[in-house]
């Protein structure tokens, strides 16, 4: 009897004893699994870092790519408007030059001439014969100046506005609307100080405006509505982007058609400070105005106080300095006058 009980405690101890084996074993062995779990884990954090590393990377590289093409796409902005202006240069002066010279280049003939026989060549019997201008208001012994700020208002236009109030100057703001609605308050300001709040655009984008008359109009509805919420006055002058010669001839007809029709008024420009260029300097836009005003009648003068301009601003003193030296007036534009057109 006690030899089995020996027996059978021997027996119920290797059990046990087994069972503490296989148990051990088992758990060294998910020791070992769980260590090579922890080294997989962090290996895969490691691999996590670096790639979020190189996402930033990449995330900075590419706004950065972005802001380089947004800047360039400015700068093809400012180069077409500046190409533009010289457009409408050649032409001036182009019209200036004596007639035959000019028909020769182009190897036109001016049919007109033939139904103009008292133009300026010739001698005049009736002198006084002439229907009143357009706009009556203009004296003759006044030289009057219009100035004009296109692409704003920005962080500029409060600086340009203090300027033209040291001179008692009124002047006229084509504005647009394109990132650059933190300015809008300046927009009731323009008005209150007695300038002519007027039109430019809203995207300023030649592709989309000029498309056709449909698209030309929705994205003019967008500033027209900006400008009335703002400052609860009705513009209705107008610029074109790059001038009214932009465009596809047809659709430019078109819109002007269409325009005028609705009742606005657009107004183009006879002397250009070239700003539209990036590269033009302050020197350079006091001389481009200085140097070409005398040349026309009532001239209106073509400037930017959009973002950027700084060198249309650091020129405005000595524009306005100059200019009142030589006993200019500086106007407003408005409905009555006759609009510059290209
Ligand atoms: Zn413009």
């Amino acid at each position: 009897m006690k030899k089995k009980t020996v027996i059978l405690s021997l027996a119920g101890a290797t059990v046990v004893l087994g069972g503490f084996g296989l148990f051990g074993y088992e758990y060294s062995m998910l020791g070992q699994r769980f260590q090579a779990l922890e080294t997989e884990a962090f290996q895969l954090q490691e691999e996590n870092a670096s790639l979020n590393q190189q996402l930033d990377g990449k995330s900075s590289e590419l706004k950065e790519n972005i802001s380089k093409v947004e800047e360039q796409e400015k700068y093809i902005a400012g180069q077409k408007d500046y190409v533009s202006e010289l457009t409408q240069q050649i032409q001036e002066y182009a019209a200036k030059l004596p007639k035959d010279e000019t028909d020769e280049e182009s190897g036109e003939t001016e049919d007109t001439d033939d139904m103009d026989p008292y133009g300026e060549t010739e001698q005049d019997p009736y002198p006084d014969l002439y229907a009143q201008e357009h706009g009556s208001g203009i004296s003759e012994n006044q030289k009057y100046v219009y100035l004009t700020f296109d692409d704003g208002p920005s962080e500029l236009t409060p600086q340009v506005l203090d300027l033209l109030d040291e001179y008692g100057a009124k002047a006229t703001f084509f504005v647009v609307c394109k990132n650059n609605e933190e300015y809008a308050e300046y927009l009731p300001e323009i008005v209150k100080r007695g300038h002519t709040l007027a039109l430019h655009s809203y995207s300023h984008d030649y592709h989309t405006i000029y498309r056709s008359l449909d698209a030309f109009l929705e994205d003019y509805e967008k500033v027209f509505d900006w400008v009335k919420k703002e400052t609860g006055y009705t513009p209705s002058l107008f610029r074109f982007p790059g001038g009214s010669n932009n465009g596809s001839s047809y659709v430019r007809k078109e819109i002007i058609q269409e325009m005028e029709r609705r009742g606005f008024v657009y107004y183009d420009w006879n002397v250009s400070s070239g700003d539209g260029s990036n590269l033009t300097t302050t020197e350079n836009i006091i001389d481009n105005i200085c140097s070409n005003i005398g040349y026309v009648e009532n001239p209106v003068v073509l400037m930017h106080d959009g973002t950027g301009k700084q060198a249309t601003l650091n020129a405005l003193p000595s524009v306005l300095k100059y200019l009142a030296e030589e006993g200019y007036e500086f106007r407003s534009l408005d409905k009555t006058l006759q609009p510059v057109q290209f």
